[in-house]
């Protein structure tokens, strides 16, 4: 009892950062929270040379799409806590697409912390 709800709260400790303003959220806000200031999709692209998914993050301060991808062990190299970060790129309309139902959303979430966990 309560072990696997530590082990997954202390994994969503990990944070997110918009590589263009600096927002950073942790991925309990970005996933939980109605009001985060960094989203996520769960639908990655995957990068041809290695297979490796790579996720889009928006940040609602900036308008920025960040790209970032899981890197737990640092095998980039270039991994801040565990998240490797791509392209930052102005949103564009697809990520728009993409992004309009998690944002118009996420006033349902009705958070608390231990809700969904
Ligand atoms: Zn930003």
């Amino acid at each position: 009892m309560g072990g696997l709800k530590r082990r997954k709260m202390k994994k969503l400790k990990k944070k997110l950062i918009c590589k263009n303003c600096e927002t950073t959220e942790t991925l309990e806000n970005v996933f939980y929270s109605a009001v985060t200031r960094i989203l996520t999709l769960q639908i990655p692209r995957m990068r041809k040379k290695d297979g490796l998914h790579i996720y889009p993050l928006y940040c609602l301060n900036c308008d920025y799409i960040t790209e970032w991808a899981a890197d737990p062990f640092n095998v980039s190299g270039n991994a801040i806590e565990g998240i490797e970060y791509f392209k930052t790129f102005k949103i564009n309309n697809k990520y728009k697409k993409f992004f309009y139902y998690t944002k118009n959303n996420l006033l349902n979430r009705g958070y608390t912390k231990t809700e969904y966990i």
